[in-house]
């Protein structure tokens, strides 16, 4: 592990090279802890660029948890549509749910509360408390998982549960305290001073270097950002624990603002938040700079502090278990008409993609030709006898774990009501209607299909 001085250094190094270069994402750009809620539950296994729209339309239609939470499975279902993992979805309403009735509304800030929730992990409830309350939590995704691993030069298969263990415990020790001031003295253009503290702290590492008590540019507007006396001393009040952030103007109004506090739209957090910024610091570097392959080591902020680099084999690290090829199966799937209406089927809730709605069949059994499938599938699904005719298309799509080829025909319905044998609803849907639907990705391609098909 690193020594604590060591620590200090790399928190300091990779903090500054954040506050410059951090992308400008609309979940930094505010405190609300449901708005940096969802940011993390849609980034996870997703990308940014993916995400992006996603957050934007999932907060304009739900702008609050409680509107998130009085919202049907349809409704979040519809604006997840596309991003994958919908279990997330799901749980992120039940946990919506939970907040307004067991606490008034208000996000928990406790992180034993918060873990409570449904489909709250570890990794969310700290990146989550850490980003929107301070807390000092760790989080560990697959980019952060990468960067420690690199800095400690760990060559162990990080899918293990004690190379898991060991992570999890260096990344929570690398967290700087909310209140530790791990910046250099000099107060380099659009640094940020943080405040709370001891002066110790923000001395480690400088042993006596007189570079510190630079003058501060005057917009910083903060008592004790000048080389006087007068402003060490009312730097190191500044300092004192329980100081408390500022934002913008606040901070050269009044001189206290709370930490949680919404700064006004387009403002920049005068002081920062430690753990907060640590946590996405590393992520950021993980996804920008050290890459999976190639890291961009020259580029690299904490270069001096990685033990990989140091010995050359950064791009050994992480080490993984040699995953299993992935399954592939196909499907027969119907679009089963009835006076020119269409059938869908409501995949049932514990199943993989529950609550989506999908043009109904199932798996192909061996010797079995995509014709018969379809006619026992339906028969089995919603006991709806069907005649199989026209192909329409054939959709391969990959999941983490699967890869799915559906073989997708025109079938007629015979005579005979519908039964929810297999599936947790059932409708006849007008063809311009079923993009209300919330569909998987293979059934989005499906109904281009079907309409550019005429
Ligand atoms: S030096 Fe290279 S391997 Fe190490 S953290 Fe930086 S980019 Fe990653």
């Amino acid at each position: 592990m690193l020594t604590k001085f060591n620590t200090i250094r790399l928190q300091r190094h990779l903090l500054a090279w954040f506050r410059k270069n951090k992308r400008d994402l609309p979940w930094r750009r505010t405190r609300d802890p449901y708005r940096i809620w969802v940011s993390e539950v849609m980034l996870q296994q997703t990308q940014v660029a993916t995400a992006l729209p996603h957050y934007r339309r999932f907060l304009a239609r739900f702008p609050t948890v409680e509107a998130l939470a009085e919202a049907s499975d349809q409704a979040v279902l519809k604006v997840w549509q596309g991003l994958g993992y919908y279990r997330r979805a799901m749980n992120l309403r039940a946990a919506a749910r939970a907040v307004v009735r067991d606490h008034g509304g208000r996000i928990p800030d406790d992180p034993a509360a918060f873990a409570a929730l449904p489909g709250v992990g570890r990794y969310t409830c700290g990146a989550v408390l850490s980003i929107a309350f301070g807390r000092r939590l760790a989080a560990l995704d697959g980019n952060a998982v990468r960067v420690i691993a690199r800095w400690l030069a760990l060559t162990q298969t990080v899918d293990r549960p004690a190379t898991r263990a060991k992570l999890w415990s260096a990344a929570e020790a690398l967290v700087p305290e909310r209140g530790a001031v791990p910046f250099s003295r000099r107060c380099e253009k659009g640094a940020v001073p943080l405040s709370g503290g001891s002066l110790e702290q923000l001395t480690v590492g400088f042993s006596g270097n007189s570079r510190g008590g630079q003058s501060c540019p005057p917009r910083h507007g903060t008592p004790g950002h000048g080389r006087s006396a007068a402003g060490k001393t009312a730097r190191r009040a500044a300092c004192e624990k329980g100081a408390v952030p500022l934002y913008g103007a606040a901070a050269s109004k009044k001189g206290t603002a709370p930490f949680s506090e919404k700064p006004e739209k387009g403002a920049v957090p005068f002081f920062s938040n430690p753990p907060g910024d640590w946590n996405q610091a590393v992520m950021e570097l993980g996804a920008t700079v050290c890459l999976p392959r190639g890291p961009r080591c020259g580029e690299c902020p904490v270069c001096r502090h990685c033990r990989a680099a140091a010995k050359g084999i950064q791009d050994r690290i992480p080490a993984r278990r040699r995953r299993k090829p992935i399954p592939h199966i196909e499907v027969g799937a119907g679009i089963i008409w009835r006076h020119g209406r269409v059938l869908l089927c409501k995949r049932r809730a514990d199943a993989m993609l529950g609550g989506l709605w999908e043009f109904p069949g199932g798996k192909r059994r061996p010797g079995e030709s995509v014709q018969r499938c379809i006619r026992r599938e339906l028969m089995e699904e919603c006991a709806l006898p069907v005649t199989v005719g026209k192909h329409l298309i054939d959709v391969t799509h990959t999941y983490t774990h699967l890869r799915v080829t559906l073989r997708v025909y025109h079938c007629r319905a015979g005579a005979g009501r519908l039964k929810l044998l297999g599936c947790d609803d059932a409708r006849w849907v007008r063809p311009q209607d079923i993009a209300r639907y919330p569909l998987p990705a293979a059934d989005v391609k499906i109904l281009e299909a079907l309409f550019s098909a005429g």
